[in-house]
């Protein structure tokens, strides 16, 4: 890669973690900013793309319309395409749910759930048009669009983070003992 490689990263139905640990590789950001310029991240708070990136880092897999669009244009954008921990990978957490309808969750959470029962008197289930639709089910990155590498871990460590990355950026040859690995 000659010059600068544009980076952009995004979270879908995640919970920031993965952005935290890739935060986690503390005095190596001062090499990262040698090899990339950021492009759309919450990083960066830039909210679209300015231009075609190198890299796409994805965290959280698709729980809405919007996580399918969002993802979508990454695909578009993005030369290599990167998932970052179990919930971009598998689903991760929040595809707990699924093996419950819809309605059920939606009940769970709104009306019927303890912590929600007497704070909802007027029983009502959001339904804004600005409010991204819920899917059916939680979908795993890979069933939307294609993806050129997978990064495992809940989250994964920032060496393995930082690892892969440069071995991305610079041609180099990736190494990844097993201590790399982490699942909390
Ligand atoms: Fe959070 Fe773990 Fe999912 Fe990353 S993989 S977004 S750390 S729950």
């Amino acid at each position: 890669m000659s010059g600068k490689a544009v980076i952009a990263t995004t979270s879908l139905a995640g919970c920031f973690g993965c952005h935290m640990s890739l935060l986690d590789i503390d005095e190596r950001i001062l090499d990262l900013i040698e090899l990339v310029e950021f492009d759309k991240s919450p990083i960066t708070d830039i909210k679209e793309f300015s231009r075609e990136c190198d890299v796409g880092l994805i965290e959280g897999g698709c729980c809405n319309h919007e996580n399918v669009n969002v993802l979508r244009d990454f695909r578009k954008h993005c030369k290599a395409l990167v998932v970052v921990g179990e919930c971009a990978l598998m689903g991760g957490l929040p595809a707990l749910r699924n093996n419950i309808p819809v309605k059920e969750c939606l009940e769970e959470a709104y009306l019927t759930g303890p912590t929600v029962a007497d704070c909802n008197p007027e029983k009502i289930i959001p339904n804004d048009e600005e409010i991204p639709m819920i899917l059916d089910r939680v979908y795993p990155c890979h069933e939307v669009v294609d993806i050129d590498y997978f990064i495992p871990g809940c989250p994964p460590r920032a060496d393995l983070i930082w690892e892969v990355l440069t071995a991305l950026l610079t041609g180099k040859e990736i190494q990844l003992p097993y201590e790399v690995f982490k699942y909390d």
